[in-house]
């Protein structure tokens, strides 16, 4: 099945096209027709499985096709209410990329920061509004958010939000809205409170719901590396080098990282090359050529331009920089370790990036497992309970790069072995708590 046939505006197609998105999710595929036809909908379905396009674009063509006369003030029609501030800001980024060739507004409010700018944004009006709900109740008792014209109402995530303790504030704002309204209710798990929320929200729902997709692939060994952050180049090359790792990719957040960190490789003697939406098609396309055939040992891509690469036998995945969002961690490390095969996924982590650990881990239901680098060992505490490993491999100091080390493996250290070389590979490790309540 193709996008085209599920009915949806040629602006929000080439938006999805944009992405690089060639079919729809099974969720997409059932939950867009309904939503289009005004339904009210009940969906089983986990993060990862392309859920937040699944109820935004056809919120989006509805938006659009329904669109009344502007006046100075647009009330809010959509409202999407989710548990966390993160996933607050992540649903908001994806109405403005599904959104971004439509005149549609959209704002995101939670606690933690100001309140003054939210209201401001508020007064002039948007479309869709995002929201925690301790945040949108403040604004609702400030009176400086009106509610009364929202036509759809989305609850992402509603378990979640019912684990944190919102159902009071939920339904202090369903009294808010007006009674004649599309609902959608988005829950991973579907326990007893799940169907006596969604009774007394949803009017005669079409349930639809797809299997879990956030279990990463099997076979995948996956490790952090705590670094600081400007030492993270030197690490790289002294892992790289002495591990005489071929078939590597590498993600970084931005095309200019991914040109700096590709010249630096290339000082120090590792033959690597980028690929990212900046570099004309040609050069993106030799380049993968070579990197298939093994003349290029180390691929440095963004996360939009590694999209759709099809590359098979990819013996180590870095993320050289974290993803912001924590679903494209489980996309990137996927690919890595396939069908049957075993493969490395390789995270350098400064202590500025946590916080996007933390998400990560909160994703996957358990940690992954921290080693420090010998002569790499951050000199921060971080806040992430990891402490630096003060014990040095012999020979490995500052300046640790593939060429100074010549052809040896930087023996790595684990946070408990208390300074000894780790044994063997890390598997993964159970047991993470879920995350606290914020608004
Ligand atoms: P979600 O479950 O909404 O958090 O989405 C998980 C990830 O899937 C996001 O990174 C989306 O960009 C991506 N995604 C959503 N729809 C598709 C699609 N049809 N094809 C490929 N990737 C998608």
């Amino acid at each position: 099945m193709s996008f085209d046939t599920l009915g949806l505006s040629a602006e929000l197609l080439r938006a999805v096209a944009k992405q690089g998105y060639d079919v729809p999710t099974p969720i997409q595929q059932l939950a867009i027709p309904p939503i289009l036809r005004g339904e009210d909908v009940m969906a089983r379905a986990q993060t990862g499985t392309g859920k937040t396009a699944g109820f935004t674009l056809p919120i989006l063509h509805r938006l659009t096709e329904t669109s009344e006369p502007r006046g100075r003030r647009v009330p809010i029609r959509t409202l999407i209410l989710t548990p966390t501030r993160e996933l607050a800001a992540q649903v908001q980024q994806s109405v403005r990329t599904y959104g971004r060739y439509l005149p549609i507004q959209s704002t995101v409010v939670y606690g933690g920061v100001g309140f003054g700018p939210q209201a401001q944004i508020l007064r002039r009006g948007v479309d869709i509004l995002v929201a925690t709900p301790g945040r949108l109740l403040d604004h609702v008792s400030q009176r400086t958010v009106d509610l009364s014209k929202v036509e759809v109402l989305v609850l992402d995530e509603a378990d979640r939000m019912l684990d944190m303790g919102f159902i009071h504030d939920i339904k202090k704002i369903l009294a808010k809205l007006p009674s004649n309204r599309q609902n959608l209710l988005f829950s991973a798990t579907l326990s007893k409170e799940i169907q006596r929320l969604a009774d007394a929200l949803l009017n005669s729902p079409t349930r639809v719901q797809v299997e879990n997709t956030t279990s990463t692939a099997d076979g995948v060994t996956q490790v952090v590396h705590p670094v600081d952050r400007g030492r993270k180049n030197a690490l790289l090359s002294s892992l790289i080098g002495a591990g005489s790792w071929t078939k590597t990719l590498v993600f970084t957040r931005t095309k200019r990282g991914a040109d700096r960190l590709t010249q630096h490789l290339n000082r120090d003697g590792i033959r690597a090359s980028a690929i990212h939406s900046g570099k004309a098609q040609g050069a993106r396309t030799r380049t993968l050529a070579d990197f298939k055939k093994g003349s290029v040992a180390v691929l440095v891509a963004t996360d939009i331009a590694a999209r759709g690469l099809d590359i098979d036998r990819l013996t180590y995945v870095v993320n050289f920089d974290l993803p912001y969002v924590a679903e494209d961690y489980i996309h990137r490390i996927g690919r890595t370790g396939r069908a049957g095969k075993t493969g490395d996924a390789v995270s350098l982590v400064s202590s500025e990036e946590n916080s996007l650990l933390n998400g990560i881990e909160r994703l996957l239901g358990s940690r992954i497992p921290k080693e420090s680098v010998a002569g790499f060992e951050p000199r921060h505490t971080s806040d992430n309970g990891s402490r630096p490993n003060r014990a040095r491999a012999n020979g490995a100091g500052p300046g640790n790069n593939a060429r100074a080390n010549g052809n040896r493996r930087p023996r790595r250290m684990t946070e408990r072995s208390g300074g000894r070389p780790a044994a063997a590979k890390p598997g993964r490790r159970g047991g993470f708590s879920r995350g606290s309540r914020q608004s």
